[in-house]
């Protein structure tokens, strides 16, 4: 009988140490950020492809996240509409957290927000594309919100990037910040499915100067964050250097890091659905993100020494 309770103690104070242990690792809204997730990926939003009524949902729903999580939008509004050189119309969701610090530096944290829409009468949900990033960027701001960063952070959910990076491209043309503030772009694109727990970071090898900061972040990671997938030399498939926003930003001469899961059977399939994302790695994915931050806002002064010849922001 004693025996059984001093068991039944000890098993109950290891589960108390257990749950005390997450309580203090889990520095994100899990709950919510599923729920997001779900959400964007939902047949009510229509595939969300940029220009729709789905897509207006979409940007609706991380509007009211953005405020919600006590974002400040710039000249008084947190969507930004564009048209692009193709004709191709949307609108950016952007918001900001003002560092204490360095408030006129900034890294941008970017997702884009839209889909494919409804083809042929299926309905493209892109939950791993891209409900996955957008979601991620509601409880990341609200992170920050509450743990103020030294730099300042800007939150951009980037319409258009399947009509070709249109919201990523108009964003960097009429940034809402001065373009030499912007330190480094942290794009993220297909963050909710992988079965070997792995994000990959893609960029290094063009920006060697980040590997000792990825590498900083990958030694906190609760997932494995792997750089690659960014050597013209391997090929086209295998390059991922223009896929995705990050190559807007890379293509003006901004550093930019991608990160994103490894390819996935349904990429561009009506089956890209929630109930196909592998939840636990896609919270600890967006966990690792705040490492990802923090690293970076940490070594804001290695990023302005990236590229000498930028001007003074003030
Ligand atoms: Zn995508």
């Amino acid at each position: 009988m004693r025996a059984v309770r001093a068991t039944a103690l000890i098993v109950g104070m290891l589960l108390a140490a257990g749950a005390l242990g997450l309580a203090q690792r889990a520095r994100i809204d899990a709950t919510a950020l599923v729920d997001d997730l779900r959400q964007l990926s939902a047949d009510a939003m229509e595939g969300r492809r940029v220009g729709t009524a789905g897509g207006a949902r979409a940007r609706a729903l991380l509007v009211d996240r953005f405020r919600a999580a006590g974002l400040r939008p710039f000249a008084g509004t947190f969507e930004q509409p564009f048209r692009g050189a193709t004709g191709v119309a949307g609108v950016n969701v952007v918001g900001y957290v003002p560092g204490r610090v360095r408030p006129d530096r900034y890294l941008v944290i970017g997702a884009h927000y839209d889909h494919l829409g409804i083809r042929d009468g299926r309905v493209f949900n892109g939950a791993n594309d891209n409900a996955s990033g957008a979601a991620a960027l509601a409880v990341l701001a609200a992170y920050f919100v509450q743990h103020r960063p030294a730099t300042s952070l800007v939150f951009a959910a980037f319409d258009g990037e399947e009509a070709g990076l249109v919201g990523s491209r108009a964003f960097v043309a009429r940034p809402p910040v001065p373009r030499a503030a912007i330190l480094i772009a942290l794009n993220m694109d297909m963050i909710g499915r992988d079965p070997a727990n792995t994000l990959w970071v893609v960029g290094t090898h063009q920006q060697p100067a980040l590997v000792p900061l990825v590498d900083q972040a990958a030694a906190r990671a609760s997932v494995v964050l792997r750089r690659g997938y960014d050597n013209p030399a391997d090929g086209r498939s295998r390059d991922w250097t223009r896929d995705s926003d990050h190559w807007a930003f890379l293509e003006a001469g901004l550093p930019a890091l991608y990160f994103g899961v490894e390819d996935f059977a349904l990429h561009h399939d009506p089956d890209d659905d929630f109930d196909r994302m592998t939840l636990d790695f896609y919270v600890r994915a967006v966990e690792s993100m705040v490492d990802v931050v923090e690293v970076m806002d940490a070594g804001a002064g290695t990023l302005e020494r990236l590229t000498p010849a930028r001007p003074r922001a003030r």
